[in-house]
């Protein structure tokens, strides 16, 4: 539930119904608007008495929030929040352009795709270090030594960078060089790796998962916010339909649905959703003038030599292109790019 204090209610007065909460043994969240404060309930509210309540002073109205994310939840925190990455922000005032190579191949290659992306517009530098492919056979990464480039490759160039973490040996090595943590679609319900980023501090950019609904995805995020990691930024990266024309199926609607459910910015990646290079732009800008808050985007020097996805990795020339063509679509969107 959620307790709707009467504008411009006393300092005094929201302090004594938070305690009145915390002693019956539940906890509070508190969102304070510029008129109008918000005080979360989460626990066994059977403890509550809807009375009890309502006799504090201040109190305007009680809520009831149905759904079984809480934290996550707009009702909550009616705000859009803005999650700080390394010099950079994920809000809804910015579009945040996250450009990298799907996976880090060695030092040299990543600086230079770094310095491009920076050049275009990009404020953030993306690259896997632990690769979980769908084939053992597959390139797996460099691990420790990737996060190592990502590390140089960011202290470089000024970019903010993120990386996926797999497990507690990945996340613990990660947490040392970069600035934001992905977990990956096929790890969205390893609910072990949840609550480990969730007891770190480090931004995390959680993806759908390849089936999830908005609502398995949402409480995702619940589990790494109850935790005690409020940075936490979702990533719409396509579904599996019966489509088969296209790598996945992005869910656009899922950015306005989102955008009503939650507080929690949102990404779009149009190259793992769609699988082919001649797709993103399109994709990208439908995501922009959807209202997104950043786009993940793989850009390779040579995507014909790529150890990993090529065939949706966008050259320099043609992210250059797409960036151009983003600027006016992010200007009408209030949006600074
Ligand atoms: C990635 O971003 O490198 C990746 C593997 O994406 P996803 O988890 O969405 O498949
Ligand atoms: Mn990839």
């Amino acid at each position: 539930m959620i307790i709707i204090m009467k504008p411009g209610a006393a300092r005094e007065n929201v302090q004594a119904v938070v305690k009145y909460i915390e002693e019956n043994g539940l906890k509070t969240h508190l969102s304070e608007g510029t008129t109008t404060t918000i005080i979360g309930v989460v626990g066994d509210k059977t403890r509550l008495t809807e009375c009890g309540i309502n006799s504090l002073k201040d109190v305007d109205r009680i809520v009831p929030v149905t759904e079984s994310y809480k934290l996550v939840n707009r009702k909550f925190h009616p705000d859009a929040t803005t999650v700080k990455v390394g010099n950079t922000e994920i809000g809804p005032h910015t579009l945040t352009v996250i450009a990298g190579p799907c996976a880090v191949e060695n030092e040299e290659m990543l600086v230079n795709i770094a310095r491009h992306v920076k050049a275009c517009g990009a404020t953030m530098l993306r690259g896997g270090a632990y690769k979980p492919r769908t084939s053992p056979y597959s390139f797996q990464g460099l691990e420790e030594e990737g996060l190592k480039y990502m590390q140089a490759a960011g202290k470089e160039t000024g970019l903010a960078t993120v990386s996926e973490v797999v497990d507690l040996a990945s996340l613990e090595a990660a947490v040392k060089y970069v600035d934001m943590l992905q977990i990956g679609a096929r790890n969205m319900q390893n609910f072990c790796l949840l609550k480990e980023v969730g007891r770190v501090k480090t931004p995390v950019l959680l993806k759908r998962g390849l089936s999830a609904t908005i609502d398995e995805w949402l409480n995702a995020a619940e589990y790494i916010i109850s935790e005690g990691n409020p940075n936490v930024v979702l990533c719409e990266r396509g579904i599996r339909t019966y489509e088969t024309a296209t790598r996945n199926t992005l869910d656009i609607s899922a950015v306005p649905v989102l955008k009503e459910k939650t507080h929690l910015p949102i990404i779009v990646d149009p190259s793992h959703s769609t699988g082919h290079y001649k797709y993103v732009t399109p994709v990208s800008k439908a995501a922009v003038a959807c209202g997104c808050d950043g786009l993940e985007i793989e850009v390779h020097h040579d995507p014909a030599r790529a150890m990993s996805d090529g065939p949706q990795s966008l050259t320099f020339e043609k992210f250059d292109e797409l960036c151009r063509s983003l600027r006016p679509l992010a200007d009408l969107e209030n949006k600074k790019f």
